[in-house]
């Protein structure tokens, strides 16, 4: 059956990047008869400028539809005096609460061939796979009560409430497990079950889930020592699990590791696997318009839509493996670039993926 992939491009590098991924996927379409059908619909300052609202009625309808979405990013200095209300990261937000997106994935990968570009050292990182799965509509973010009340000697106090309920938890454990079981079969639940009891319900949620993934190998973490495992010896992790505030900052340190944002996709999904791709990256409005940004954080997101999404695992590793060619091929974007290597623009970085798709 035919499935509904809507694109929504966004603003600065978005429509430059989405463009390049956009182009993959239509080769892989052709190629591999996948069955999809592609549209397209405005968000973020885009959709302000056309309509006056961030997240139009038109595209969160299509969004509701598709089986999956591509985002490139939102936002930029043209639109960030407007009222909060309105702002380009209300469409976003608006799409995530909307649709349920509570599942994110975050991979950070290093290709050995960009081992360079790490602040870490090469052999610490090089051929670094990690997958974080962070929790992403609950947890003390969206915990009630919150807010800043004054106390009965006038002094002022902050407060937020770090809650987690058994489905919520079980819902997330359940994207964890599942992922590990594509991948290389390990879990670690990151906590801080020592001090908060939220995290002993979540540590104990995850060990009754281990029993139904007898073939994925479940430890757990307090959350400052995962931490500094993280830059310590970041391959010893497969899958990452860990809830909404943890998982925000875990999964930026795990990033930088890989060096270049420009390299990096991800995924929010819902609880039937629906999900929305994007870039770990915004709209670089610094570069946007020069064609130098890097396509391929949301090329690989198109891999992962397949992955995850589409159930379709090969053409995700055809991706994967075309973009590890044209790096082996030394092309690069000035991101990633070092010297003696192939300085390329952001359309000669999608024809190199789409050449090498024809060469794997
Ligand atoms: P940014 O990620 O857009 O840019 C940070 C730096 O990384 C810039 O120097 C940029 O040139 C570079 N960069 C980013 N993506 C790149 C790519 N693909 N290739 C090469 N270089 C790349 O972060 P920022 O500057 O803090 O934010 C810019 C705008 O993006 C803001 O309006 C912000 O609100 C928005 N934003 C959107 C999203 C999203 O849509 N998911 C996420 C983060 C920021």
């Amino acid at each position: 059956m035919s499935k509904n992939i809507l694109m929504l491009p966004g603003d600065g590098i978005g429509p430059e990047i989405v463009t390049q991924a956009q182009r993959v996927l239509e080769k892989l379409n052709k190629d591999l008869s996948l069955d999809l059908t592609l549209s397209s619909a405005l968000v973020g300052g885009a959709a302000i400028d056309a309509t006056g609202v961030p997240l139009p009625d038109v595209t969160l309808a299509a969004a509701k539809k598709a089986d999956a979405i591509l985002l490139g990013a939102v936002g930029g200095p043209k639109w960030d005096k407007i009222d909060m209300a309105i702002r380009p990261e209300k469409g976003l937000l608006g799409l995530r609460s909307e649709m349920q997106l509570f599942g994110n994935l975050r991979p950070a990968i290093l290709y050995p061939q960009l081992a360079s570009a790490s602040t870490l050292k090469p052999e610490v990182v090089s051929g670094l796979d990690i997958l974080i799965v962070r929790e992403l509509t609950g947890g003390i973010y969206f915990g009630k009560p919150r807010g800043i009340r004054v106390l009965e000697n006038g002094e002022r106090e902050g407060y937020n409430t770090y809650v987690y309920n058994e489905t919520e938890i079980r819902r997330i454990g359940k994207v964890a497990f599942e992922a590990a079981q594509k991948r290389g079969k390990k879990l670690c639940s990151v906590d801080k079950a020592n001090v908060l009891e939220v995290t002993v319900l979540w540590r104990e949620i995850m060990d009754d889930m281990a029993k139904d993934y007898p073939d994925v190998e479940l430890s757990h973490m307090y959350v400052d020592n995962a931490a500094m495992q993280l830059v310590r010896a970041p391959k010893q992790f497969d899958v990452i699990v860990t809830g909404n505030m943890f998982g925000d900052i875990l999964s930026d340190a795990a990033a930088m590791l890989t060096g270049s944002i420009g390299m990096l996709p991800s995924a929010s999904l819902d609880i039937n696997g629906k999900g929305m791709y994007e870039p770990c990256h915004g709209s670089a409005p610094d570069i946007a318009g020069k064609g130098v940004a890097n396509p391929l954080a949301t090329i690989l997101s198109v891999a992962m839509m397949l992955r995850y999404s589409l159930e379709k695992p090969e053409a995700a590793d055809r991706i994967e493996k075309a973009v590890s060619l044209v790096l082996d091929q030394g092309f690069r974007t000035p991101d990633i670039y070092s010297d003696g290597l192939n300085k390329v623009g952001t359309v000669e970085m999608g024809d190199a993926v789409i050449k090498a798709l024809d060469n794997i």
